[in-house]
């Protein structure tokens, strides 16, 4: 009977780079992914006759350029373009402001609508800089859990940190506490800069930018970085399915394999240890560790099975909050929308960043409102991209597509279903931007709408929370995915979890993935050492 060192079940990014990490350290790793195609959310897929469309997520920043560097990634064809602006936001009375990643070209946009918010933007800036600078000192620190026999991870923790100043300490406690739109009001007067910055505070989570906690939100995507630009986004060449095969790529180089149409039914456990997997087709894998990329609750509730875990850790998975309101609307069109009033370069900024419709915080907070009595918004939170502004080659000749990310559609509607409210949202997507960019409805010829259940079907990711699980202070760090597991191991021996449900969280970032595989490399050191004292 043949044994792997390390069984992988899901074959999103964060299972193949953990995969490329654990195959570097020389152990024999099998990846096992249901779908035909890994990557999980992070995919390019034909929707439609010549379009390659980035499906779920459609643009890069969270991946640290060091995970990018060790796995070689640039070798298997890994290739950004920074999107600037950073926000490109129109609005209907022909204006439109644009926040470029050069402060000062940022400022200057912002000055004609409040010369006070262009001054405070290069502050603004500047203390995102620092306090970015300060939560990805944790980015790659293993969470300790919270027991007496954990006191030297946070001493090891602590070390890291020691470098914050009181005044560093409250600012972040503050920011895992306040509303977006508390904090941006003690920063900026205007509503259009404050609705343009705004947009980050709601961005994959299930609140407004009233919610206490909602500031955070802002920082998750500030931490992330594009090939030294620090906040922004880019554009992943050949859509976000080439960042997860050059991942796939760069762990194959290394002997490991990867196997897609394996569907995992359950971990085998045998005397409280995991020692393989069986797939829902009968075989057997047998390995002596195994490791999930797959959602928390899929990981805790199928694969590990509630019959093999104790009463506390049920409980804490099955409060695992995974709420979402996410739509992604994937258009294709016949040409790129115009904003009203727009008489710069066609393509041009509008076309070369995130289009964002975001007029205020009021807005946002009342797309919310909607979502939060189970209706869909009537006026949703819009942001989106243009590939073919990068790539033309993605859509057939002179044609072009929409990536938009919308919020809020909720999960469970209070009135109707998503069979008809699907094209209904996404109609009402398109109503919004042609508002803003005339002629953009007449554009359009092909629609595909994606609303959670679908996300959840799709990409397995349960209510359709984008980030396998919401980002909420009580969900971070050493309580990801829930308290005494934040060190991606499980209350099975030899059972570990690598996903986006594990610290630091969501995004296209390959960090969890890290993280874990030093964690099981560490272990299987430990365990080679006794096994040679004994
Ligand atoms: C609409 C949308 C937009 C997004 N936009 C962005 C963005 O622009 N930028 C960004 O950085 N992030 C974005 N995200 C978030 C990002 O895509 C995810 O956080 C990330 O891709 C999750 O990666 P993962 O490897 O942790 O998990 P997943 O990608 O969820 O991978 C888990 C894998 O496990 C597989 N699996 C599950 N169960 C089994 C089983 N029993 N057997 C075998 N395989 C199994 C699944 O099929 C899946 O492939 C977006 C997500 C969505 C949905």
């Amino acid at each position: 009977m043949s044994e792997r060192d390390v069984v992988i079940v899901g074959g999103g990014h964060n299972g193949l780079a953990c995969a490329a990490y654990l195959a570097r350290a020389g152990m024999d790793t099998l990846v096992l992914e249901r779908h035909a195609v890994e990557g999980g959310a992070s995919i390019t897929q034909e929707a439609w006759p010549g379009y390659q469309v980035s499906s779920a997520a459609y643009v890069m920043s969270l991946m640290p350029q060091k995970i990018v560097d060790e796995l070689e990634l640039e070798k298997f064809g890994y290739k950004v373009t920074v999107l600037d602006p950073d926000y490109f936001v129109p609005y209907t009375d022909s204006t439109s402001l644009a926040l470029w990643s050069d402060p000062n070209k940022a400022a200057e946009s912002i000055r004609q609508f409040s010369k006070a918010d262009a001054e405070s933007y290069i502050e603004f800036d500047r203390y995102f800089h620092r306090v970015a600078d300060l939560m990805r000192d944790l980015l790659f620190v293993i969470p300790p859990n919270l027991s007496f026999s954990e006191i030297p991870g946070f001493v090891r923790t602590a070390a890291k940190l020691r470098h914050w100043t009181r005044k560093d300490i409250a600012e972040v406690v503050r920011l895992f506490t306040v509303s977006g739109v508390d904090f941006l009001d003690e920063w900026f007067e205007d509503d259009r800069v404050k609705g343009a910055l705004g947009t980050q505070t709601i961005l994959g989570a299930w609140c407004g930018p009233m919610s206490p906690g909602s500031a955070y939100v802002l920082v998750h995507h500030w931490i992330g970085q594009v090939k030294g630009v620090q906040g922004a986004w880019g554009w992943a060449h050949g859509g976000m399915g080439a960042v997860s095969r050059a991942i796939g790529d760069s762990a194959r180089a290394k002997g490991a394999e990867i196997r897609t149409g394996a569907a995992v039914r359950r971990v085998v456990i045998r005397d409280g240890r995991a020692v393989g997997v069986e797939l829902e087709d009968g075989e057997t894998i047998h390995a002596r560790r195994v490791i999930s990329s797959a959602h928390p609750i899929t990981t805790y509730m199928d694969l590990i099975g509630e019959e093999n875990l104790d009463a506390e850790v049920v409980k804490n998975v099955k409060r695992y909050q995974t709420r979402s309101g996410t739509v992604k609307v994937n258009l294709a069109m016949n040409e790129l929308p115009r904003p009203m009033g727009w008489t710069g370069p066609m393509p041009g900024p509008p076309h070369s960043g995130i289009f964002a419709i975001s007029p205020s915080l009021e807005y946002l907070e009342r797309a919310w409102d909607d979502a939060k009595y189970g209706r869909s918004s009537a006026n949703p939170y819009i942001e989106g991209v243009f590939p073919t502004y990068f790539e033309p080659q993605l859509a057939p000749e002179g044609k072009h597509m929409a990536l938009f990310y919308t919020q809020f559609g909720p999960f469970e509607l209070a009135e109707g279903s998503w069979e008809t409210e699907r094209e209904k949202y996404g109609k009402n997507v398109i109503r919004i931007v042609d508002e803003h960019c005339p002629g953009f409805a007449d554009s359009v010829e092909h629609m595909e709408v994606l609303a959670p259940p679908d996300l959840e079907e799709r990409f397995g990711l349960i209510g359709g929370n984008i980030m396998q699980g919401e980002m909420s202070v009580n969900q971070m760090f050493s309580f990801r995915p829930i308290p005494d597991y934040g060190d991606y191991r499980s209350p099975v021996s030899g059972f570990y979890l690598c996903g986006s449900g594990t610290h630091p969280g969501g995004g296209v970032s390959g960090i969890p993935a890290r993280n874990c595989a030093q964690v099981v490399a560490g272990d299987r050191r430990r365990d080679r050492l006794r096994f040679w004292r004994r």
